[in-house]
């Protein structure tokens, strides 16, 4: 497929106006053709009149038109693998396999809720019949269902450029949901994002919809998103970054005389809790396995386990050296982009100078953007002392905490803010002390895993990836997963409706032999 730097808007392809780039190959440091065009206030208006046009036809496509769209996007990615793992692999210097395996993840997305689709739970159709004879008063028809909130802005991630980005679950679950997509691409891999792109354009027009139910724009600064959240007709965001950028467009959107939804995912450092017992009797397989883990995508991961907090005692050396032989094996390699490569070094500084001490470091950078890995440990006192301590260093570099005892161990627990996840390492004789830190974890993380180490996620019906902020800005919600759709989606209550009039959903027979939930009760009748 010819990439040619253009804007995707609609069924067009739009020579952007506001200023152009090349993409960066981060492991040669050299430009990559072609010139990427950047959008303006123009382009981003004319996406979102054309999401706005494309709405109601799209939200009131049936299920089987819809589920189909999302089976063509996902055909659309299968076809073209392997050219877009090399695009992204030379954009951001991950590893081809690596890629490849985020494509098939995202093209087994879209097929999920493809099905998610046909299902048709999500409408979460509820049916109250009327009661004519109830008293003292009779009960008029009530019927909800759920429909889709409107044009939606997607804010692609830089880590994860195939499954977090364009053709990421954001996208998959929007769609799947009825809402129309405005996709603001990371500037971190304009080519992958427009190889995804012309993917989702050809399968919308493939499938005879509105063609405004999928844009692709990409901007220098923070013009473009800025316009995006303030535009009147976008309904909802999504954002996966830094909790400076996410913070800033929640507030934007919070302070327009509409407040919109923003879903934010920002910051989480994953905490692993190794307890007594687990530590004496396999210390050093679990330092092993962390440190394996944490080091996965240069340590560009959301859920990187970025540290971990063992009682000092049995098992701690043996643990502690585990962790120090696996970074001081590991040699430097290219992080996703300059900005994210310089954060990295200043955020080192930080732990420095908070008072961590630096115990192994891997191989020395060779390349302009190459992050070494580095291992810190601390006390627990400090830790406490301390909170800048707990915060994220996105790259390859982990924190141990040494814990002085177990009641010093809750009390860390309690001082996190907000985790995507949480981790515990334990063997049957810790499972008191764990029944007490449970309800420390569940009030702080969306996910807390037993005896593993936080994995690439899962993407099920149970899947949440999300957590109290700062991990996102909603915790009621996961970004990753079949309940994702839920974001875009909001309730509707038709009282009185003639079955003719009546969403087909919630009429009387039944047409889509959904699962619905009459005066209470689960069925398909
Ligand atoms: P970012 O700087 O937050 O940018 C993410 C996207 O949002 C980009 O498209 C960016 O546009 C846009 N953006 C950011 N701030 C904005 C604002 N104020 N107004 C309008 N648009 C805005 O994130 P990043 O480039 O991916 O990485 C930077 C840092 O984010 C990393 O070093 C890391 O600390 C963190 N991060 C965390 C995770 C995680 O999962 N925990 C994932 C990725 C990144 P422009 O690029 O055009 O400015």
């Amino acid at each position: 497929m010819k990439l040619t730097g253009n804007l995707l808007i609609g069924a067009q392809e739009v020579s952007g106006t506001a200023g152009r780039m090349m993409a960066l190959n981060p492991v040669m440091n050299v430009e990559i053709e072609p010139l990427f065009t950047f959008g303006g206030i123009e382009q981003v208006d004319r996406a979102v009149q054309l999401a706005d046009d494309a709405f109601e036809s799209y939200n009131r496509t049936s299920l089987a038109v819809r589920a189909a769209l999302l089976e063509r996007i996902a055909d659309g990615l299968d076809a073209i693998t392997p050219e877009l793992a090399r695009r992204a692999s030379l954009e951001t210097g991950l590893p081809v396999a690596q890629l490849e395996g985020e494509a098939a993840k995202s093209a087994i997305q879209f097929r999920q809720f493809a099905s998610v689709v046909r299902q048709g739970r999500f409408r979460q159709a509820t049916i109250d019949p009327s009661q004519p004879a109830r008293q003292p008063r009779a009960r008029m028809d009530h019927r909800m269902q759920k429909i889709a909130l409107g044009p939606i802005a997607i804010f692609g991630a830089s880590n994860f450029p195939i499954s977090y980005s364009v053709a990421g679950g954001d996208t998959a679950s929007a769609l799947a949901a009825g809402c129309p997509v405005i996709l603001k691409a990371h500037n971190g891999h304009p080519g992958a994002s427009e190889l995804m792109g012309r993917v989702i354009q050809q399968a919308v027009s493939d499938s005879g919809l509105h063609e405004g139910v999928f844009s692709l724009l990409r901007g220098a600064g923070n013009e473009i998103g800025e316009a995006l959240v303030d535009h009147p007709l976008i309904k909802g965001v999504t954002f996966t970054g830094s909790e400076g950028g996410g913070m800033a467009l929640f507030r934007r959107a919070q302070r327009r005389p509409d407040p919109i939804p923003v879903f934010t995912e920002m910051t989480s450092v994953n905490p692993t809790f190794v307890l007594p017992a687990a530590l004496a009797a396999r210390g050093a397989a679990i330092g092993d396995g962390f440190t394996e883990r944490m080091l996965v995508t240069v340590g560009q991961a959301c859920l990187k386990p970025a540290i971990l907090l063992a009682v000092d005692g049995p098992g701690y050396l043996e643990l502690k050296n585990a962790m120090m032989l696996r970074v001081d094996e590991m040699q430097a390699r290219t992080m996703l982009t300059p900005g994210i490569n310089m954060a990295y070094r200043k955020n080192l500084e930080r732990q420095n100078n908070a008072g961590a001490v630096q115990i192994a470091a891997g191989g020395e950078p060779h390349g302009e953007w190459d992050g070494q890995s580095v291992l810190f440990e601390v006390d627990g006192a400090c830790l406490l002392d301390k909170p800048t301590l707990s915060e994220e260093v996105f790259g390859p570099a982990a924190l141990l905490v040494r814990v002085e005892d177990v009641e010093q161990l809750i009390a860390i627990a309690r001082r996190f803010r907000g985790q995507l996840s949480a981790t515990m390492q334990i063997d049957t004789v810790d499972y008191a002390l764990a029944e007490r830190l449970l309800p420390v974890l569940e009030r702080r993380t969306g996910r807390i895993v037993v005896n593993a180490f936080a994995h690439p996620q899962e993407v099920s019906y149970a899947s949440i990836h999300g957590g109290p902020f700062p991990a996102t800005s909603d915790s009621r919600f996961t970004s990753v997963g079949m309940s994702a759709i839920e974001r875009f989606l909001r309730p509707v209550c038709y009282q009185g409706f003639p079955d003719e009039l009546l969403p087909e959903a919630l009429q009387h027979n039944n047409p889509l032999g959904i699962w619905r939930l009459t005066d209470g009760e689960l069925s398909k009748a």
